[in-house]
């Protein structure tokens, strides 16, 4: 084994992602990662504390959008600012949301993974908790394992700044109880996630996203969760064989 080889097995051993088993084995896809900050002005989501959906998910996305490049990754954001991708002027408010749901994926696709970063809201305010979605009939194996991963990093990272979070789970979309059933963002050629890592409609959680570490620490969380998808994605291709007895799975 060459030393590079070894090096990057190591490292990969270690839990740390290394930038080229992240992405190699996977040049047709131009991304590796479509990031799809929830909402827009049109629709802007959630409210509390002073704060909207719409803003918190694109300054997240921009956050973790440097994190991920620095791994190498390839990323790419379906919106860059908070104007819709679609005319969102359809009478029917279902086709409303499909075809805007529809052009964002278009947008960032072929991708390797696609991640909806939410906020959540409830009518009782004392609801709280962080929880990601997947979509069971959608590359199921994978978008469970993505959500379990994202969903796992998001909670490390707010117990690391203090705060004890609810850990609502990993659910099958179909649980939200939208009428048409899966979310449309769930429904793009690969494995996709939607998380909702806190609730604005909880002052609790609204104040904390009012703090000014807490996008940086939810950023960290994706992150740690998406580079450690990837690593795993990559582990069998890249590394059997070359590596014997380390055991990388
Ligand atoms: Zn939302």
């Amino acid at each position: 084994m060459r030393l590079a080889e070894y090096v990057a097995a190591a490292l990969v051993l270690c839990g740390i992602a290394l930038s080229a088993p992240l992405a190699a084995g996977h040049a047709q896809a131009p991304n590796d990662v479509g990031l799809d900050p929830g909402h827009s002005d049109a629709d802007v989501g959630a409210v509390g504390a002073g704060l909207r959906e719409v803003d918190l998910t694109l300054a997240l996305a921009q956050r973790l959008q440097p994190m991920l490049e620095a791994y190498g990754l390839r990323v790419a954001l379906t919106r860059e600012d908070n104007r819709p991708l679609t005319a969102m002027s359809h009478r029917d408010p279902t086709e409303r949301i499909r075809l805007e749901q529809e052009a964002r994926i278009a947008a960032v696709t072929p991708a390797r993974i696609y991640v909806s970063i939410h906020f959540n809201g409830h009518p009782n305010p004392g609801v709280r908790g962080t929880e990601t979605y997947y979509n069971p009939d959608n590359f199921g194996a994978e978008s469970r394992r993505l959500a379990e991963a994202l969903q796992a990093g998001i909670l490390a990272e707010l117990r690391g700044i203090g705060y004890e979070p609810l850990d609502r789970g990993v659910s099958d979309d179909r649980t939200a109880g939208k009428p048409y059933g899966h979310f449309f963002s769930l429904r793009g050629p690969q494995p996709s996630v939607l998380v909702e890592a806190l609730f604005l409609s909880n002052p609790r959680e609204a104040a904390l996203l009012r703090e000014p570490g807490t996008l940086d620490a939810l950023a960290r969380g994706y992150a740690a969760g998406i580079t450690r998808y990837l690593a795993e994605d990559d582990a069998p291709a890249e590394h059997t064989g070359r590596a014997p007895g380390a055991g990388i799975r």
